[in-house]
């Protein structure tokens, strides 16, 4: 069961050393220690100061096309039931996901520390796309460290961050793949964190980056509690959101956090619960340590992290935000999965009857709504989803693999 009405304000986490809870902290080499510890401290002073907040306001609305709308899925809720389904379109942010909220945020920080060069590791490249972009804005260099064989899957993302100025480096050890790719990224910002600074792509790695990046992606459930009021005059029943990492569910879950709201994780269950099917690092994930920060962590035998999966490359990480793990353990956000397929019914069903193509991230907290829906489909609810990106990204692959979805029309 999930308990909604403990206030538990985020404003009191992480501790001083990082932690929520059990889990976060600082876990890294010696040489990242100092650097980040400038990086803490200069978020500590521009997190207070109007200006830098003034600024970020102004961007976000002149540039990124802030605040994104919440709309309200009628034709698809009648479909399904009595429960009426909500999105909040972070698809229609600039680049069209929210992972701009961050990036944004993270080159005004850049910039007020003096720094030349923004640096980050990719898997799939929207992370990339999103921090090249930011670079781009701030007159910033910028070095993307990417997998080789994601370089040659991803290629229209390697094009996109090529054409904003950015330079694509590959990792060409290993699998070749998002570790090899933070690997290279955490050596290459050791060697020179005078001039670069490291920017992460989701309230994961060790502390400050999870209270930074949730920050920083907060205006997402700001926006949304107060649209939502206005326009029902109510708070929704249940906000849902898809959980890679966990930054676009940690944006909007803190609009909500201190309200009796219940709040619905969505991870992805892939093609099973079998070891290497999947990336539900929460469902199936015990106690370990990644990149830096302590988590529910998918992991072998040997306590190496496992081969993941999701038919979503935005989620297939084996590790999970610190703030949810404890947000699990204390059980104020309830987590649930969503499999690839029901995450490609999902992704059919918006586009033929709302005319919006979502990323396949976003149609796993989709597809929980709807399942929420179906179960009962005499219940008035409303549920608020998080569409946290667009699926332009996804439809190569989705024509490929499953056709135009005629099969899927309900
Ligand atoms: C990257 C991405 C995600 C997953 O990241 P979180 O940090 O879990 O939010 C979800 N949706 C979209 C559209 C993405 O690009």
């Amino acid at each position: 069961m999930i308990t909604t009405p403990t206030p538990q304000s985020l404003r009191t986490s992480p501790d001083a050393a990082g932690f929520f809870g059990n889990y976060g902290g600082i876990f890294v080499p010696p040489g990242l220690e100092a650097p980040l510890a400038e990086v803490r401290e200069a978020y500590e002073v521009v997190s207070r100061s109007h200006d830098f907040i003034e600024e970020l306001r102004r961007i976000r609305r002149h540039f990124q096309g802030r605040p994104t709308p919440v709309y309200h899925a009628a034709r698809l809720s009648k479909k399904l039931g009595r429960t009426q389904i909500y999105l909040k379109r972070e698809d229609l942010n600039h680049t069209g996901a929210h992972k701009l909220n961050h990036c944004m945020g993270e080159g005004l920080l850049a910039r007020h520390m003096g720094k030349k060069k923004l640096i980050a590791e990719t898997g799939a490249g929207q992370h990339g796309v999103a921090l090249a972009t930011a670079a781009a804005y701030f007159g910033l260099e910028c070095d993307i460290y990417m997998g080789e064989v994601d370089m040659a899957k991803q290629a229209p993302n390697v094009a996109r961050m090529k054409i904003l100025g950015a330079r694509v480096i590959p990792a060409t050890h290993g699998l070749r793949t998002l570790k090899e790719a933070v690997d290279a990224a955490l050596t290459a910002y050791v060697k020179d964190p005078v001039n670069q600074v490291y920017c992460i792509g989701s309230v994961v790695g060790p502390h400050p980056f999870p209270m930074m990046v949730r920050d920083f992606q907060q205006v997402v459930g700001i926006e949304a509690r107060e649209q939502f009021i206005e326009m029902t005059g109510n708070l929704p029943d249940i906000v849902a959101a898809c959980v890679g990492g966990g930054s676009n569910a940690m944006g909007i879950f803190s609009g909500f956090i201190d309200d009796a709201v219940e709040l619905h994780g969505v991870e992805p269950l892939g093609k099973g619960p079998n070891m290497g099917d999947h990336s539900a690092s929460m469902t199936y994930g015990r106690e370990g340590i990644i990149h830096g920060f302590r988590c529910y962590l998918l992991q072998d035998e040997k306590g190496e992290p496992a081969p993941v999966h999701s038919i979503a490359s935005g989620l297939d990480y084996p590790g999970v935000g610190p703030e949810h793990c404890n947000l699990k353990d204390t059980k104020r956000v309830g987590y649930f999965t969503a499999t690839d397929k029901e995450a490609v019914e999902a992704f059919y069903v918006l586009s033929r009857n709302e005319g919006i193509i979502p990323a396949l991230e976003s149609a796993h907290a989709l597809a929980h709504a709807m399942r929420l829906a179906r179960a009962n489909p005499e219940q008035p609810r409303t549920v608020l989803v998080n569409l946290s990106g667009r699926g332009d990204k996804d439809m190569d692959y989705m024509i490929e693999h499953y056709g135009t979805g005629d099969d899927y029309i309900i």
